[in-house]
């Protein structure tokens, strides 16, 4: 700590000076993310002043600490302090205590809801490193980052918490000085036990599965079978049924959907209860949040892509009962695999994406989103025209590729570990993620040289092998550790990789660019 008292001191920061503290800052773009000395780095966008006292984002090399300088630091901040000449310099762990203390002092730190933001963009970040990369992707471009976001499946693989996954990206927030307001999703959760978990770390974002609430089934049975169910359904809901959906057209943007009375029972069948439970936890939300959530609703996890007459009713049910939805997930035709492009027709996916997009414009007009939206490289031009932008675009493991990516570049004997561990581990691995990989035609790391390492992750069968690798290369404590090492060491050539793929998918999306002020 001294030495950050002492580099402190020889950068003119001794007092909590602004005028100082703005031509740091503004250095930053000619000079470099931070100021070193001392064998010290202190992030210069996190320099920030609140009544007298310096904030700042500082670290040795391998642990980054908030720090707090001045004639008062803040009582509800933790960590180790040292008193030198009428100020005291206060050295906090980056935990989930002090990201809260840090969200009082500093609001633009925590997740807020994106609800009247046109365009988003989901960014997981499962090793928690990535969001000034994510940030650089989307800098002066028309599109807000969900910054923080993971499931539960990916927490319980990286060993991670909600808290924890919020704190982390909160801490890197401040460290680039970004104050443009981010989300936070709990994504894909089934119950209210899991949204309430996401909800107490502060996520404002949800997005609500429905498989398990909806009957699956009903799409294969006969009339006769589905009619059958379809009595034993309350007696209102039969009524708004017939009434509403039965042997309806709905004419929209040109194209017409039709509900036949026989579709209709069905996707009562087959969507009630799931409607009935969006219900609740929308009034959930509300009770717990007021109007600061956004609620996705997501359908895509079943085994057959969504019928745009199945899309209609649903939203319609949503709508008719006053659920607040922010965006929905249909299921799209073609395959939409983990970390490689878009699988299927073209014209196919395209002449019906356009219908669901006309779907959520005359249904409220929430956000279509995009899951397993990464690497989708040759729909995504068609994604921005019919969506005309207003969508959610959810990546996740494209980020963890690009940390991987970073290993096979400066770390060959890491990379080839980690290659190798995934090849090992596949068999169980892809029990719970669909992807169509082969592992055999993986070629042994041994074999290949230091420089045609990085070809593995533009190769699909290794790709994906590394894709869904990260539960497994994370709980090898030697892997992990050796990962996080690499990572914060060379941490502009790791943000550089995030920014330049992400940067991507804005591009071929056709995100517009800020217009200059
Ligand atoms: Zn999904």
């Amino acid at each position: 700590m001294e030495k950050v008292a002492r580099l402190l001191t020889a950068v003119g920061l001794q007092e909590a000076d602004p005028v100082r503290v703005a031509a740091l800052k503004a250095e930053a773009a000619d000079k470099g993310p931070w100021i070193e000395g001392e064998g010290r780095r202190l992030y210069r966008r996190s320099l920030q002043i609140r009544e007298g006292t310096l904030y700042f984002i500082g670290t040795d090399g391998s642990a980054k600490h908030l720090y707090a300088c001045g004639p008062v630091v803040p009582r509800n901040m933790a960590g180790r302090s040292l008193k030198a000449g009428g100020r005291s310099l206060l050295e906090a762990d980056l935990s989930t205590e002090n990201a809260a203390a840090l969200h009082e002092l500093f609001p633009f730190t925590a997740p807020v809801s994106l609800r009247d933001r046109t365009t988003t963009i989901g960014c997981g970040d499962r090793l928690g490193l990535a969001t000034p990369g994510h940030l650089r992707a989307l800098a002066g471009r028309r599109a807000s980052p969900v910054l923080a976001q993971q499931s539960v499946r990916e927490l319980t693989l990286t060993h991670r918490t909600f808290p924890a996954v919020v704190a982390d990206a909160s801490f890197l927030v401040f460290q680039e000085g970004y104050e443009g307001g981010y989300g936070a999703d709990g994504d894909h959760l089934k119950n209210l036990r899991d949204i309430d978990s996401a909800l107490d770390a502060g996520m404002p974002m949800i997005t609500l599965d429905l498989t398990e609430v909806m009957s699956a089934e009903p799409a294969g049975w006969t009339a006769a079978r589905v009619d059958e169910a379809f009595a034993s359904l309350p007696a209102e809901l039969r009524g708004i049924v017939s009434s509403r959906y039965e042997g309806k057209r709905f004419e929209l943007e040109g194209t017409a959907v039709e509900i036949s009375a026989a579709e209709a029972r069905r996707c009562a069948v087959m969507y009630g209860r799931a409607v009935d439970f969006a219900a609740r936890v929308d009034a959930h939300l509300r009770a717990r949040r007021g109007s600061a959530y956004d609620l996705e609703v997501s359908i895509d996890e079943t085994t057959a892509p969504t019928l745009p007459a199945h899309h209609l009713y649903i939203a319609s049910e949503l709508e008719r009962r006053g659920v607040a939805v922010t965006s929905m997930a249909p299921r799209f035709v073609g395959e939409f695999q983990k970390g490689i492009d878009y699988i299927g027709d073209l014209a196919a996916f395209e002449g019906q994406f356009r219908v669901h997009c006309a779907i959520a414009r005359s249904r409220g007009g929430y956000k279509v989103s995009i899951h397993s939206g990464s690497d989708k490289f040759s729909v995504y031009p068609a994604i921005g025209r019919h969506t005309a932008m207003r969508l959610h675009l959810k990546t996740a493991g494209t980020s963890w590729l690009e940390a991987v990516r970073v290993a096979a570049r400066l770390d060959p004997a890491l990379f080839r570990r980690m290659l190798a561990a995934a090849v090992d581990g596949f068999a169980e691995a892809s029990r719970l993620y669909h992807v169509a990989a082969d592992p055999r035609v993986v070629p042994a790391p041994e074999s290949l040289q230091d420089r045609e390492l990085e070809a593995c992750l533009e190769e699909p069968n290794a790709r994906q092998v590394l894709h869904i690798a990260y539960g497994q290369l994370l709980s090898d404590a030697a892997i992990r550790a050796d990962l996080y090492r690499l990572l914060q060491a060379r941490e502009k050539e790791h943000y550089a990789a995030v920014a330049a793929h992400i940067g991507r998918h804005v591009r071929l999306l056709g995100i517009a660019e800020v217009a200059p002020a």
